[in-house]
C-alpha cells in the first residue's frame, strides 16, 4: 500500500471527518486530515468541503480511515459569508456545476424577491442556476398562467426553468436529464418539496439522512453542513443543503450588483455613467428599457430591494 496517493471526492464533511468517494473503485472512507489546510485569501471554519477532490493516502493500519493530504484546485465555491468579516465564512459547497432552486407559486408561495436573490448568488459565484416549479398539481389556471409566464421571463434571462411535481412525479424525467453526470446543489424555503424531489429521484436512498451537524461558531451562529448523495455511479450528485435558503450573496458593491441581473448587465453598458446605478442617474439605460418594459418590472424592485438592503451579504 505505503504512501500511494489517490484521488478522492468529498461526499460527507462533519467539520472534524469526511467521507471520501473513491469514484473509480465506489469504495467510500472515513477520512481525516493531518496537517494545516488554508483557503488562499479566505477565513474559513471547513478548509474542506463536499464537492470538493483531494488527495488521500490509505492507513497501514486501519484500512477504512484514510488520511487527507491534499485539495485539489477548485472550479469554484459557495461561501457563506459570515456577517461581519467580508472573507470570513463557511464553505458550502465546492465544484458545483448547477445551482438548483426548488420553487412553489402556491403553499408555500415562493416570493419572487427570494428567487431573484438567488439567482444573484448563483451568478456571483459564477454557477449556472435552474429554477424547478414545483407542485404543479396544486396550481388553479390561473396559478399555471402566472407560472408559465415567469418560466418565459427567466428562461430569456437564460436561466433553465421546469414545471414539476415532486408528488405526481410530472416531468420529473426531465428533471433526471438536468442532472446527469452534474454535481447540482438544491435550494429552496422549507415546506416547497425538496426532501419529496430527493427521495423521488433517489428512490435506492432508503432513509434521506435528516442528520444535520451543528457547532457554535462565535457564539449563537451555528453551521450546517451540506451532503451530497450519489444518484448513479457517473458522476451525477446531489448536494442537499439543510437549513440553507439562501446561497448567501456575497459583499456586493452598489455599482457591482447589476453585473449579476444579466438584463441589467447587457443595458448598462449604455448608461451615460460607468458607475450609475440605474437609480435616479440620467441617460440611464436599465431604467429606459424599464420603461419600455424591455425589463421587467418584478427584476427591478429585486434589484433595488437587494441594492437598499445593507445586509445584502446573508
Ligand atoms: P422540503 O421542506 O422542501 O423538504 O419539503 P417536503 O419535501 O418535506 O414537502 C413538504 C410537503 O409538500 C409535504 O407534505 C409533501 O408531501 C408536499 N409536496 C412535495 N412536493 C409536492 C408536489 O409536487 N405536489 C404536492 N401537492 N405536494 C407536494
Ligand atoms: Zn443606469
Amino acid at each position: 500500500m505505503g504512501n500511494q496517493q489517490l484521488k478522492g471526492l468529498i461526499i460527507k464533511s462533519t467539520g472534524s471527518w469526511y467521507e471520501v468517494l473513491n469514484e473509480e473503485s465506489r469504495e467510500v472512507f472515513r477520512g481525516r486530515l493531518r496537517g494545516k489546510f488554508k483557503v488562499k485569501g479566505l477565513k474559513v471554519t471547513n478548509p474542506i468541503a463536499v464537492g470538493d477532490y483531494v488527495l488521500y493516502e490509505q492507513e497501514e493500519v486501519e484500512e477504512e480511515t484514510v488520511v487527507i493530504k491534499d485539495i485539489l484546485p477548485r472550479e469554484n465555491y459557495i461561501l457563506r459569508r459570515s456577517t461581519h468579516k467580508k472573507w470570513h465564512g463557511h464553505i458550502i459547497a465546492a465544484n458545483v456545476d448547477q445551482a438548483i432552486m426548488v420553487a412553489t407559486l402556491g403553499f408555500p408561495r415562493t416570493s419572487l424577491g427570494f428567487i431573484d436573490r438567488f439567482l444573484v448568488s448563483a451568478e456571483s459565484f459564477r454557477i449556472p442556476a435552474v429554477i424547478l416549479f414545483n407542485k404543479t398539481d396544486l396550481l388553479t389556471e390561473e396559478g399555471i398562467a402566472f407560472q408559465e409566464e415567469l418560466m418565459e421571463l427567466y428562461e430569456s434571462l437564460g436561466y433553465r426553468c421546469l414545471s414539476i411535481s415532486a408528488l405526481t412525479e410530472e416531468n420529473l424525467q426531465a428533471v433526471e436529464q438536468l442532472l446527469d453526470g452534474k454535481k447540482s446543489l438544491i435550494a429552496g424555503h422549507s415546506g416547497v418539496g425538496k426532501s419529496t424531489l430527493i427521495n423521488a429521484l433517489l428512490p435506492h436512498v432508503e432513509q434521506r439522512t435528516a442528520e444535520v451537524s451543528t457547532y457554535a461558531n462565535k457564539g449563537k451562529h451555528t453551521t450546517t453542513f451540506a451532503e451530497m448523495f450519489a444518484v448513479d455511479d457517473h458522476g451525477t450528485f446531489l448536494i442537499d443543503t439543510p437549513g440553507i435558503k439562501e446561497l448567501g450573496i456575497m459583499n456586493v458593491e452598489e455599482n457591482e450588483l447589476g453585473h449579476y441581473f444579466p438584463e441589467i448587465r447587457e443595458a448598462m453598458e449604455y448608461c451615460k455613467f460607468h458607475n450609475c446605478t440605474h437609480t435616479h442617474e440620467p441617460n440611464c439605460e436599465v431604467r429606459n428599457r424599464l420603461e419600455t418594459e424591455e425589463i421587467a418590472e418584478s427584476r427591478y424592485i429585486s434589484y433595488l430591494s437587494i441594492l437598499e438592503d445593507d445586509d445584502n451579504r446573508r
